[in-house]
């Protein structure tokens, strides 16, 4: 049987540039055309071409063995909001401002809700076993955000679950 290899990328933002297999690399804008074609072809499917293509899907490999698994410890890590700009610590000139944030290295000016925002979005991706409440986004940002300010985003951008006492937040998705 012929095989014909192509490499499909499908992220819609992914450009790429110089390629020297152009032929058979196929972006996501080219997706649908190389459907078409491919559905336009005229051909007779047998039982043969059946079992080739369970065989193949039986083989499909969905977590990679290259995968590397990263374990990280809340407890262990140190705690508090980043800068874009300098990758400094960010704090605020009085304590908890209500608008923003100012990286204690660069100086630069930080919009609180974009950085309460990162900083939840930076513990859900490290800590995806862990649920999302005030108090552990409270310590995550270093304690350098009132409470106050994290439930409004919370509440602003997620979907509280349970009671006052055990609330937590899930993602919008
Ligand atoms: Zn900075």
């Amino acid at each position: 049987m012929k095989v014909n290899e192509v490499l499909i990328l499908t992220n819609e933002e992914f450009i790429l540039f110089k390629s020297d297999h152009s032929k058979n690399v196929i972006m996501r804008q080219q997706l649908r055309r190389f459907v078409n074609q491919l559905n336009s072809r005229h051909s007779h499917l047998s039982d043969w071409h059946v079992n080739v293509s369970e065989k193949l899907i039986s083989r499909h490999i969905i977590e990679s063995n290259y995968q590397q698994k990263l374990e990280f410890d809340f407890e262990l890590m140190k705690k508090g909001m980043r800068c874009d700009e300098c990758d400094g610590w960010l704090g605020t000139t009085r304590k908890y401002s209500r608008k923003n944030l100012y990286c204690l290295s660069c100086e630069s000016k930080v919009d609180l809700e974009t950085a309460v925002l990162k900083c939840i979005n930076e513990y859900q991706l490290l800590f995806p076993k862990r649920k999302i409440t005030v108090n552990t986004i409270f310590e995550w940002s270093g304690e350098c955000v009132s409470c106050h300010m994290i439930r409004k985003v919370l509440n602003k951008y997620y979907i509280p679950v349970g009671t006052t006492k055990g609330k937590y937040y899930l993602p919008i998705d």
